[in-house]
C-alpha cells in the first residue's frame, strides 16, 4: 500500500476536476451547434471559456468523447467533423465549402431490414449525401464549376 499523501491526493483530485471541466466544455460546445465543426473550431470556442486549454487537450478529449459514444465523428477524406447530436440522422456534405448539414430525412429502418435478409444482424448503417450547397451553387469560383462539370 502506498502511504496516503493528502497533498498528492488533492493534486490528483484537482486534475480530475480540470479534465472533467474541459471535457464538459467541449461537449457543451458540440451540443450547442448544428455546424458539425472541426477540432480547430471547437478549440476556439472552448478557449473562450478555458483560456489555457491546448489544442492537444481538445483532440484527446474529443477522442475520449467519441470512445464514450457521446459525440459522433464524421470523416470525409482527410477532414474530420464532430457532431454532438448522436441520434440517428443523415448528413449532406458540400463538396465546395465543406459544410456539413443534418438532413430532414427519416431514418430508413427498411434499409437495415433489407440487408438482414442476407443473414446479417444489422445494428447500424451510414448513408451520406454529397453535393453543392446553395451558396456554392451561386458562387462562380472556377474550381467549384469545374468540379461540378466533372461530376455531371
Ligand atoms: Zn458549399
Ligand atoms: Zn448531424
Amino acid at each position: 500500500m502506498q502511504p496516503c499523501d493528502p497533498e498528492l491526493e488533492q493534486t490528483l483530485h484537482a486534475d480530475g476536476l480540470r479534465i472533467t471541466r474541459q471535457r464538459q466544455a467541449i461537449l457543451d460546445v458540440l451540443q450547442s451547434t448544428v455546424a458539425h465543426p472541426d477540432a480547430a473550431w471547437v478549440y476556439d470556442q472552448v478557449r473562450q471559456q478555458i483560456p489555457n486549454v491546448s489544442l492537444g487537450t481538445v483532440y484527446r478529449n474529443l477522442q475520449v468523447l467519441e470512445d464514450q459514444g457521446l459525440v459522433r465523428v464524421l470523416r470525409y477524406g482527410r477532414f474530420r467533423r464532430y457532431d454532438g447530436n448522436i441520434s440517428r440522422h443523415y448528413h449532406l456534405a458540400c463538396l465546395g465549402c465543406g459544410a456539413v448539414c443534418d438532413l430532414g430525412l427519416d431514418w430508413q429502418d427498411r434499409l437495415g431490414q433489407q440487408v438482414e435478409q442476407e443473414g446479417y444482424e444489422v445494428t447500424d448503417h451510414r448513408l451520406e449525401f454529397y453535393g453543392y450547397c446553395l451558396q456554392c451553387r451561386a458562387c462562380d469560383d472556377p474550381l467549384a464549376v469545374t468540379a461540378r462539370a466533372d461530376s455531371d
